[in-house]
């Protein structure tokens, strides 16, 4: 099948190009479901279709697979960034102010590609083959609503493959990154509205400033992390957005502070949620005022699983040389909704570098000027062809 997926390598191109040219964001991707869709037909591959989400399972049932009731899934996101794309390609977005600026058109090339071979060889095989294409990653939501609609019913391991850039720029192109354990972080949102009394900028005593309040809570929350965990445990607490006030002699009433702490485990996750409270509220009571304090857990940590790690570390190394496989890396603070999966079964995040400063292809994600080393793409194909042919 190897070389089956490398004879493959220009189709596999032709179709990243073709869905780089129409990305589409959120939920809302009927002209890239609609070529999935069209792609599965022509290979014969039979799939459901949750029209409502514009998400698609297809099912590849090995000869083999009555008997073992083994089932794997692979799984491609299909949905792109509101970003105008800047890459001067032949291929670029033609859809103004969106783009595939995190790969999820190359995911769906390579899952494609490799569904065509897969299916190809469905007699040898002695497992049904699952493809999930869901939408919506870059919101941590599609994974969930796929996962509602039953796409994870009886799967027993579920592998993805994210390429690009995110593990870093100084892995070469070409090279899979397979670690066990935590590899992405969790990512949940916090919203603080610091309530004061406003008044003329003038006369500050007769208020209570929550801009005041507002800039001692940003500096409590940056104590928490530096000095509350310790300094080779992995967390942190960003605040991307702080609003308040109309005009420079105007104390305001209220600051609104939103932003996102990112950890490895649920644990940490409960400690960041109380201690943002305890210190935000603490320094509101200091000063008079009081705060509205909302935590919402959002999108779980990407924690691979051992042994699926080893066994797909295993296939890809078969197919590309010991050297071919990453083990050991540093983990990322980015969030993926792949972790939805594995809270149903087993599951591997690969990630494929295709980071080349030569091809121009060393840019990072979500950035107008995001571009792969297509000539990898085959082989992404290949590594999961190879994880459903082992089985
Ligand atoms: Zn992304
Ligand atoms: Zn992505």
């Amino acid at each position: 099948m190897k070389e089956e997926c490398r004879q493959l390598q220009d189709e596999i191109v032709a179709m990243r190009r073709a869905l780089h040219q129409i990305p589409e964001t959120g939920f809302d991707l009927p002209k890239t479901a609609a070529y999935v869709r069209s792609r599965l037909d022509e290979f014969g591959i039979p799939y459901e279709f949750y029209e409502d989400i514009n998400g698609i399972v297809g099912r590849i049932a090995g000869a083999g697979c009555a008997g073992s009731h083994r089932c794997i899934a692979f799984r491609s996101d299909m949905d792109a960034l509101r970003i105008q794309e800047e890459t001067g390609l032949p291929f670029a977005s033609v859809h103004e102010g969106r783009m595939h600026a995190c790969g999820h058109d190359a995911h769906m090339a390579m899952l494609l590609g490799a569904a065509k071979v897969i299916a190809a060889h469905r007699d040898e095989l002695n497992c049904e083959v699952r493809l999930i294409f869901q939408p919506y990653e870059e919101g941590v939501r599609g994974a969930k609503a796929m996962v509602e609609r039953g796409a994870m019913k009886g799967v027993d391991t579920v592998y993805g493959i994210h390429i690009g850039t995110l593990m870093g720029m100084d892995i070469p192109s070409g090279k899979f990154v397979i670690m066990p354990g935590p590899i992405m972080a969790s990512a949940d949102v916090v919203h603080i509205t610091v309530h004061g009394k406003g008044c003329h900028a003038a006369t500050p005593e007769k208020g209570i400033d929550p801009i005041n309040i507002a800039a001692h809570i940003v500096l409590g929350l940056e104590g928490i992390v530096a000095r509350e965990f310790s300094a080779i445990h992995n967390e942190l607490i960003s605040l991307g957005s702080i609003q308040g006030g109309t005009q420079h002699n105007i104390i305001p009433d209220d600051v609104r502070l939103s932003g996102t702490t990112r950890a490895y485990d649920d644990e940490t996750r409960e400690r960041l949620e109380r201690r943002i409270g305890e210190v935000s509220e603490s320094m509101a009571a200091a000063f008079g005022g009081s705060v509205d304090y909302d935590y919402r857990w959002g999108c779980d940590p990407t924690v691979n699983d051992e042994k699926a790690a080893a066994y797909a570390a295993d296939c890809v190394k078969e197919l590309f040389g010991e050297d071919s496989v990453v083990q050991k890396c540093e983990p990322i603070m980015v969030a993926e909704d792949f972790s939805a999966y594995q809270k149903e079964a087993p599951g591997v995040l690969i990630h494929f570098s295709t980071a080349d400063a030569v091809k121009g292809t060393a840019c990072p994600h979500h950035n107008a000027h995001f571009d792969i080393d297509e000539d990898q793409l085959w082989k992404g194909a290949a590594a999961f062809a190879a994880i459903a042919r082992r089985i």
